[in-house]
């Protein structure tokens, strides 16, 4: 397994080198972002281990880079201690997981062992079905390039939808994600909520499929 290790203090990159080395991983270094990032495109690793306090380009810009162009290798990131910010904001722009400063050799490798049996799949941190866009990191939704305002319980569902995009979902399905299992209320809300996301996103965004539920089209217009 190949791994980029990217992190400008040498002799904490130097010790993580090691340490995988002798966990059988073969590894490379960039003491910059810059680099990192260069080498993050013209090599498929299986995993890249990332600071984010970086020279060059930052650790969560070249995270978010690799995203936007569609690499999906699995990115640890590592983190300051006392600093749950970073990790919030490194996961938010695709990161997978993180460890925090200081970790030991075995920790790390245990975290890098998990991701890869995840692998490189797609995972998008925007939801998107036709010009529908959700980012539920800064709870957003567009219309293409129009920004729609949604309530908190309205992104909760829109977000469930997209989740569940192409399939059919029910009522109960519904009630359980995006209000919760001990909700004792009428289960109309449901379609309350549903009519609320077709006035303000288009009638056709959510068809009603009879007798079983509701569907976001992949493809929706
Ligand atoms: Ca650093």
């Amino acid at each position: 397994m190949r791994v980029l290790v990217v992190e400008d203090e040498r002799l904490l990159a130097a010790g993580i080198r090691n340490g995988l080395a002798a966990q059988g991983f073969a590894v490379d270094l960039a003491h910059d972002g810059t680099d990192g990032l260069w080498m993050a495109r013209e090599h498929r690793y299986d995993v890249i281990v990332l600071d984010l306090m970086l020279p060059g380009i930052n650790g969560l810009h070249l995270c978010a880079t690799l995203r936007d162009e569609d690499i999906w290798t699995p990115v640890l990131i590592l983190t300051a201690r006392d600093d749950e910010g970073d990790e919030v904001a490194g996961l938010d722009v695709g990161a997978d997981d993180y460890v925090t400063k200081p970790f030991s050799s075995a920790v790390l490798t245990a975290r890098l062992r998990a991701l890869l049996r995840r692998g490189a799949q797609p995972r998008p941190t925007v939801l998107l079905a036709g010009d529908l866009k959700l980012d539920p990191a800064t709870k957003q939704v567009w219309r293409g390039d129009r920004e729609v305002r949604c309530t908190a319980r309205e992104l909760a569902l829109m977000e469930f939808l997209l989740r569940r995009v192409g399939q059919v979902v029910s009522k109960q399905e519904i009630l359980g994600h995006v209000w919760d299992n001990e909700f004792e209320g009428d289960p109309n809300i449901v379609e309350v909520y549903i009519r609320r996301l077709r006035a303000k996103l288009g009638r056709s965004t959510i068809q009603t499929i009879r007798g079983a539920g509701y569907r976001l089209a992949a493809d929706d217009r």
